[in-house]
């Protein structure tokens, strides 16, 4: 077991309520802006936030950031949300949303302009941003920087009554155009945006910037702890700004920690949505796809997800984390978690010449082979099995242990066959493998003492249940897709998908419900298809391989 990593700031409210400069209850949110769906990153910082709240006896909201209406959609709104509770975290109460507070962000602005720290701004969009300045050159005031309080007012008024067209002026914070940090060069507060708001409909024409409709929402729900990624450090100091100079109701803090990054894959919403729409996937929950959805798909578990989080810790050090760490975590789960059952890829019959044509018996197996608490599975055994068609050939020296010609091999949970006689076609391909099995082998080793060379798996042939299976390799072939100078589709794996047809599984496997999970053994982690399978087609997705065979 690995232990877990440094999570700096668990450390520090720990420290802080030690310390007593925190009292009372640890409240945090969770804030995603509706305009994807939820990605691996982003289950790091839901895992944070309703991890530190649960922990240190808090709650954590989960708020849409919605505050650009634009690009944002209902159906992100639920789809979040079934993605949070699917982690397993509850959000204290109800559902919130930066719209719910656009009243008292439009009061804010006012106490702003009034206090003669706001002004509406006519310059165009590229005025504005020419006379911004650069990092070694400061920006150049507006010529409308210096309106009375009253005329400001007036026109803020009347950008919301929608006497102005789409990008006719803004508010912007009148704070330094020389300030070091760009984001204090009298930043953006409000704009004017004729858009339907999913939540407020055509309520408002102006919308609030992230960084004024941010803090003042942590403040309006007392969050403690404000924890983003570590791109917005920068902002702190307007967010500070901002809460110290209006009458807000509690004084939130803003943490940063470092992005998860993980290898092969691509954690950025805008890229993901460009495979979707694009068609390089089949839709945000492909079971390649790093989403929520798609990695619930592939076969995670919320347990896993959890688990890599705690394993990856918390820290402002930026990195990529390797791939094998989340498959490790999954494979750590599934060992415990999921049943056994068998499952033929690759079929070749195997016709067992001295059991009886129609003769059927059940075999019992364990539902895991260490663990107590599996439901016992009864496998039909029959005169035609199918095994992998690799597990078999004429001749192979010691090192392979499966079945050869001449040779002997246990069937998992059934009896020793001999292989006799290899059947081809007229092209000289295998089609059927001639055995004879012993009868007394049964949980036992052959009377003559001759051991079988190994165990290998397989299905009866005529009561097995035939089964689509799914086999997924990384979604990219490089290790940082669309780093320098290339397009990250470009480097899409073209082999990460390899759909089998013609599996055979046992028969309880085919029946179980989707998302039902097993390990096939020898095979691999599976998990029948949420959407795709049923008992009479069966659909199982290989979640992760039974070790990390991927070579670099
Ligand atoms: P993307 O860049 O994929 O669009 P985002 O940060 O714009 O992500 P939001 O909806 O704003 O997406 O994210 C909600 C929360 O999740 C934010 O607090 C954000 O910092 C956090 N988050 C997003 N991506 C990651 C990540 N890779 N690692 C950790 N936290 C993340
Ligand atoms: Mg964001
Ligand atoms: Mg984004």
């Amino acid at each position: 077991e690995k232990k877990a990593a440094n999570n700096f700031l668990r450390n520090l409210i720990a420290e802080q309520i030690a310390a007593g400069e925190h009292t009372g209850d640890v409240v945090t949110r969770f804030p995603p802006e509706p305009n994807g769906y939820l990605h691996i990153g982003h289950a790091k910082s839901i895992w944070l936030n309703f991890g530190l709240a649960e922990e240190f006896g808090g709650r954590c909201h989960l708020r849409f950031d919605d505050t650009n209406p634009g690009a944002e959609n209902p159906e992100y709104v639920e789809a979040i949300q079934e993605d949070v509770q699917w982690l397993g975290y509850d959000w204290a109460g109800h559902v919130r949303y930066a719209s719910d507070y656009f009243d008292q962000l439009y009061g804010y602005a006012e106490h702003l302009i009034e206090a003669g720290l706001a002004y509406v701004d006519d310059q165009s969009a590229e005025q504005a941003s020419a006379s911004r300045g650069t990092l070694t050159e400061p920006g150049v005031n507006s010529p409308f920087r210096d309106r009375s309080v009253e005329d400001n007012l007036d026109r803020f008024r009347r950008m919301r009554a929608g006497e102005f067209e789409d990008g006719a002026c803004v508010l912007r914070a009148k704070i330094d155009m020389a300030a070091g940090n760009m984001n204090l060069r009298d930043p953006v507060l409000y704009r004017i945006r004729r858009a339907t708001h999913h939540q407020t409909g055509d309520a408002w024409c102006i919308y609030p910037s992230y960084d004024f409709a941010h803090g003042q929402s942590d403040a309006i729900e007392g969050v403690t702890h404000s924890i983003c990624t570590l791109e917005f450090e920068d902002h702190r100091p307007l967010y500070d700004w901002l809460i110290e100079r209006l009458p807000v109701p509690s004084r939130p803090r803003q943490y940063e920690f470092s992005r998860l990054n993980i290898n092969y894959t691509v954690t950025s919403k805008r890229r993901l949505k460009l495979l979707v729409d694009e068609g390089f996937v089949d839709g945000w929950d492909d079971p390649r796809m790093p989403t929520l959805c798609g990695i619930r798909r592939r076969g995670y578990t919320p347990a896993s997800i959890r688990r890599f989080c705690e394993m990856v810790g918390v820290s402002r050090a930026d990195g990529v984390v390797d791939m094998a760490m989340l498959e490790h975590a999954l494979r750590d789960d599934l060992n415990d978690n999921a049943p056994r059952a068998m499952c033929v890829i690759e079929p070749l019959k195997v016709v067992i010449t001295n059991y009886p044509d129609d003769g059927v018996e059940m075999l019992a197996a364990p539902g895991h082979p260490q663990l107590d608490g599996f439901a016992e599975r009864q496998l039909p055994f029959t005169r035609e099995v199918w095994i992998e068609r690799e597990d078999f050939r004429e001749e192979a020296n010691k090192k392979y242990k499966r079945l050869v010609l001449g040779k002997k091999v246990r069937l998992r949970n059934g009896y020793v066959l001999t292989a006799d006689e290899a059947i081809k076609d007229a092209d000289g391909r295998i089609t059927e493998v001639r055995c004879t099995y012993d009868p007394d082998s049964l949980g036992s080793d052959p009377a003559d003492g001759v051991k079988p060379r190994g165990v290998i798996h397989w299905v009866s042939a005529s009561h097995g249940r035939r089964a689509t299976v799914r086999l997924y390799d990384r979604l990219f072939s490089h290790e940082t897709p669309g780093r320098g100078d290339v397009d990250f589709r470009d480097q899409l794996n073209p082999e990460s998908l390899t759909t089998h047809q013609d599996c055979w599984i046992e028969p309880a496997a085919a029946d179980a419900a989707p998302e039902a999970m097993f390990q096939f053994e020898r095979v691999g982690y599976f998990v029948a298809d949420r959407h795709d399978h049923t008992p009479d087609a069966p659909v199982f997705n290989r979640s992760v391989a039974l070790r990390d065979t991927w070579a670099k």
